[in-house]
């Protein structure tokens, strides 16, 4: 079972070739959409197995909205104005091409390590072959607090950076850098964290911005690690 909320249209990835059970992805990240869809895709054997599964259940359940979907509709009102959306937001990533979405992510997530390191802040991910495309949490060196950094971007440059989830509240933040996004938003977004850190006086280097714009630049020297063989 896989969660690609993030992962839909931001990277590689491949349900029926990879074996994949079941994917839950979401209309509000890669897909550009405010959120309100979500998506399954169910292989038979996970069919299977819900169908044997006798426990009582009814709004999670698969089979309304299988048997109606044949119909081309919905058991349940669904938010149509949303469908619109999404049919327009289909139409913009075959526009750009699933390769150039793809490729256009992983080298904002290699500019943004850069900028990490360049800033001397330590990234959450240790395992490069695990580096997402779609976001990047950094660290803030001990004894200073995420939060109040993230809350004094905010306040000066009206830019939202992500939360340290779970054990990492108040010592790691997120960046995104995913959907309809490019490379001057990201300098935007780098140059923000940049100028926060100092504001909120985070010990951090400077040349952040100026090594991802070097990434950047180097349109084919990115490293471009394949999802597949982190997946291999
Ligand atoms: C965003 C995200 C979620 C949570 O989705 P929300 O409905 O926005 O809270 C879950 N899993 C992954 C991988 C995500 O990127």
């Amino acid at each position: 079972m896989v969660d690609t909320i993030s992962g839909l249209a931001s990277l590689e990835y491949e349900h029926d070739a990879w074996g994949i059970d079941i994917s839950v992805a979401g209309s509000q990240k890669g897909m550009m959409l405010p959120p309100g869809l979500s998506f399954n895709a169910v292989s038979e054997k996970a069919l299977a197995a819900s169908k044997a599964n006798t426990s009582l259940r009814s709004y999670w359940d698969w089979h309304d909205m299988i048997a109606i979907n044949k119909l081309g509709t919905f058991p349940y009102t669904p938010a149509t104005n949303l469908l619109f959306a999404l049919k327009e937001a289909i139409a913009m990533l075959e526009e750009e091409g699933l390769d150039n979405v793809f490729a256009r992510h992983m080298r904002h997530g290699a500019a943004t390590r850069a900028a990490a390191k360049a800033w001397g802040l330590d990234l959450v991910c240790l395992d490069p072959h695990s580096y997402s495309p779609a976001l990047t949490a950094v660290m803030v060196p001990d004894g200073h607090d995420a939060d109040a950094f993230r809350k004094v971007v905010l306040e000066n440059f009206d830019m939202s950076l992500g939360t340290g989830l779970g054990k990492l509240k108040g010592k790691a933040f997120r960046i995104g850098h995913i959907g309809h996004f490019n490379d001057l938003m990201l300098m935007g977004t780098l140059a923000g964290v940049e100028m926060g850190l100092d504001l909120a006086k985070v010990p951090h280097r400077g040349g952040g911005v100026l090594a991802a714009m070097e990434v950047l630049k180097g349109r084919d020297v990115v490293p471009m690690l394949k999802t597949k063989a982190a997946v291999a």
